[in-house]
């Protein structure tokens, strides 16, 4: 009898330990309301959760359950979204770091440092977006561009990669997607003249499957053989520019069952200066549309064509049904939001989200290109009658950090609008020359960042994909950088960096409930449920490109301080 109850408590031991996450979890992850299993709340990344237990009649209950400080002297921007599986939160922190903490009480399970090497080339702060969950593991990328994945109970290491030569520029900080059974990730490093590409490994062992560039002219490859060179090399890209095109992949993709596709935006193409590279350069400043079984590129939307002004089109391309149909949506940079259908990528709707765009003066339907003002584009140095070191200035909005930057929008099937963190600043930039030096910056612009108006940069606005009309906005002082929340009970969520987490009725904007996190909020909050109780969690921690880049919108917020925790919230009994 004795022996009969071991074997069972030991069967019991076994199943608790080895519970892993499939790819059928993975799959069911968005309406999975006890987990939160991938970032973005599902592979699609609408960060709707169906939860109602909290919604807009008691949301002003909401308190602390716990709070856990990431410690240490290693504080920084604190960009990441937490998973929840299996009684554990895992969350990764600047630096490189990742967290393991009982999701019940906030204690911290296990913690694991990434050694990182000195001249690591971050451009915007040593942040981290979130990891993936597979099988017992939870995988996430470095800033000296390595994949490490760690088993889920103990934080050991089960493998590591190298992705790419840090040296060059290369670095990690989005969330790694799972799709198919395979791990895609993307890289960082538009600011040094890297390639980005996409990766599929196997998330088991780390083995690398295919490799997709994203850059016009270079080989693509899958189980070590060529698998086709992407678009036709010089077709948009004139002499050896190709070579150095940038594009990073920076923030990572989403994956559609439906349509079998990952979309992952590309960053700006190298360099900046967009006078020595005459022609669309694709597939930079882009949405590519890859597919996950074969790793090539099915369908390209490219927001910016010969992009002059930063405009990483990386924005998270989130797909939903719209009129029968299954499209997706991208708040770009550029300050357009774009409607594509998902299969094809046809554009069907373009709108502006921010006011006072320079650069175009909309976006035609029918050829899905942008109407630019060629006279806001910054000047040629090399044009004549100039000094050849610097070209004409110009006055261009939105800035280069973005209508949009890295925060991720959510979209509610219930309101079917999107809440679209946004930010109105412009920037004075001009051109000037630039050669390519491996690990150097990689530009050929100068920028100063500026605010446009007295009482806000960011605005919380919800929008209709549809009409493109604007049905509610909420100010904010600072310029928003953490991501969006919504749920079943009509609720969204969202931080900002003078420190709030922030309710609204996602009906009609009005403000329900905030909470001081005691530093800058710069990532997107999450909601799960253990069956009784619904709880919100976000991490709390001030830093990303703002203060590093932001110019006379940094001088403005230098008041704000660092942090690094992470806040959960259920509802008072
Ligand atoms: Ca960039």
């Amino acid at each position: 009898m004795k022996q009969k109850l071991l074997s069972v408590l030991m069967l019991a031991a076994a199943a608790h330990v080895s519970a892993q996450v499939t790819d059928a979890m993975i799959a069911g992850s968005a309406a999975d309301t006890h987990s939160v299993l991938t970032w973005g709340m599902g592979t699609q990344g609408q960060r709707f959760s169906p939860l109602t237990t909290i919604n807009t009649k008691n949301i002003s209950k909401l308190v602390p359950a716990w709070s856990m400080s990431f410690g240490g002297e290693k504080q920084r921007g604190q960009e990441s979204q937490p998973l929840v599986y299996n009684g554990k939160m895992f969350v990764t922190a600047s630096y490189s770091r990742i967290f393991a903490i009982d999701v019940k009480t906030g204690q911290k399970l296990w913690k694991y440092e990434h050694r990182l090497p000195e001249g690591i080339m971050p451009c915007c702060d040593v942040v981290n977006r979130g990891a993936a969950l597979y099988d017992n593991l939870v995988i996430f990328g470095t800033l000296d561009a390595q994949l490490v994945a760690l088993d889920q109970n103990t934080g050991k290491v089960v493998w590591k990669e190298k992705v790419e030569d840090y040296s060059a520029g290369y670095s990690m900080s989005a969330a790694p997607l799972i799709a198919e059974g395979l791990l895609l990730t993307g890289v960082s490093g538009g600011e040094f003249g890297v390639v980005g590409r996409v990766d599929a490994r196997d998330p088991k062992t780390g083995k690398l499957v295919w490799t997709r560039p994203v850059v016009e002219g270079h080989m693509g490859y899958k189980d070590g053989k060529e698998n086709g060179i992407t678009g036709t090399t010089n077709a948009t890209w004139p002499g050896e520019t190709w070579k150095t095109g940038g594009a990073a992949t920076w923030l990572g993709g989403t994956y559609d069952a439906k349509t079998g596709l990952a979309y992952f935006g590309t960053g700006n193409p190298g360099p900046w200066n967009s006078h020595v590279r005459k022609g669309d350069n694709l597939y930079s400043a882009s949405t590519v549309a890859i597919d996950v079984k074969t790793g090539k590129i099915v369908w390209h939307y490219q927001g910016t064509p010969n992009d002059a002004w930063d405009f990483d089109g990386v924005n998270e391309f989130i797909t939903f049904d719209m009129d029968g149909k299954r499209v997706g949506a991208k708040a770009d940079r550029n300050g357009f939001f774009y409607v594509n259908d998902a299969t094809t990528g046809k554009l069907i709707n373009a709108f502006p989200f921010v006011h006072g765009i320079t650069w175009a003066t909309g976006i035609d339907l029918t050829t899905g290109r942008p109407n630019f003002v060629d006279a806001n584009r910054p000047g040629d140095p090399a044009a004549a009658g100039g000094d050849g070191k610097k070209g004409a200035s110009v006055f261009a909005a939105p800035g280069f950090l973005g209508g949009k930057n890295q925060m991720p929008m959510a979209y509610s099937p219930k309101t079917q609008m999107f809440y679209v963190p946004t930010n109105e600043w412009g920037m004075d930039i001009w051109n000037e020359p630039i050669s390519y030096k491996k690990g150097g910056a990689y530009l050929g612009a100068g920028f100063t960042i500026r605010p446009l108006y007295d009482d806000h940069i960011g605005s919380l606005r919800a929008y209709d994909p549809k009409t493109g009309k604007m049905a509610w906005e909420v100010k904010n002082n600072a310029p928003l950088w953490g991501g969006v929340l919504t749920t079943g009970g009509d609720l969204v969520f969202w931080g900002t960096p003078e420190g709030y987490l922030k309710a609204a009725d996602a009906k009609t904007g009005k403000v329900l409930w905030q909470f001081q996190t005691g530093s800058g909020v710069v990532a997107p909050p999450i909601t799960w449920s253990d069956g009784t109780d619904q709880y919100v969690s976000v991490v709390s921690g001030w830093g990303g490109a703002v203060p590093l880049w932001g110019g006379e919108v940094a001088k403005k917020v230098n008041m704000l301080e660092q942090g690094g925790s992470v806040w959960t919230f259920k509802l008072a009994k």
